[in-house]
């Protein structure tokens, strides 16, 4: 087995991105941790914009652990709402309880804000910033923007990923997000790709 290339602080509190992370990074040689491991819980978002809030999330993970960061900031925008959620994704619905209560809640928000809103008018699109710095003063932190383009459907499909994924049809597989395996939306996502690039970055 090869040596880890780089320590990394994944700085999240989502399991289900965590999850993709780890896929994706373990692979290439990254030893990951979770912000967790150094005792961050949740990093205020006080940005109006996703590079903002992913810039606060990785200096404040990248303070506490010592070590270099990456934050993903990421959220739907909805064509026919003019963006929204858009930065207030996760926390649309202002519901309290787990994340599946939380997730579930967001989704129902979502579908009674399209109730009126014809099949052909309810594009939407996932973005990922991903922001990585080497130390928590980094002045020239990498940064991607990936987005995913799909459409929001009127009832929820499948049972993977996390968040709006039962929601967003994927046009190019002919399903929702929440019925494509890990792989697979790994491949096609605003944050695999996001990743792939940083990967690519990060190696040059
Ligand atoms: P963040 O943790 O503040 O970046 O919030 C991101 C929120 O955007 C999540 O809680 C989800 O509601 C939504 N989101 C972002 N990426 C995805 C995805 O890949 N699938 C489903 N929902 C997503």
């Amino acid at each position: 087995m090869s040596e880890p290339l780089e320590d990394l602080v994944i700085a999240s509190a989502n399991p289900g991105k965590l999850a993709e992370f780890q896929q994706l990074l373990g692979p290439l040689g990254f030893r990951v941790q979770p912000q967790s491991a150094f005792g961050v819980t949740d990093v205020e978002e006080t940005g109006l914009t996703f590079v903002e809030n992913a810039i606060l999330k990785a200096r404040a993970v990248s303070r506490a652990s010592g070590l270099p960061a990456l934050a993903d900031d990421s959220g739907l925008a909805v064509d026919a709402l003019n963006g929204a959620p858009g930065i207030y994704s996760a926390r649309y619905a202002q519901a309290v309880g787990d994340r599946d209560t939380r997730d579930r809640a967001n989704n129902d928000k979502l579908l009674e804000a399209l109730r009126e809103v014809p099949e052909g008018d309810r594009g939407a699109r996932y973005w990922c910033v991903l922001v990585y710095l080497r130390h928590a003063d980094d002045p020239v932190p990498l940064i991607v923007q990936r987005d995913w383009a799909g459409d929001i459907l009127a009832h929820p499909r499948g049972e993977g990923g996390f968040g709006y994924d039962p929601l967003f049809w994927v046009p190019e597989s002919a399903m929702s997000a929440g019925e494509l395996s890990g792989d697979e939306k790994n491949r096609l996502s605003h944050r695999g790709r996001a990743l792939q690039a940083l990967v690519e970055q990060l190696q040059a």
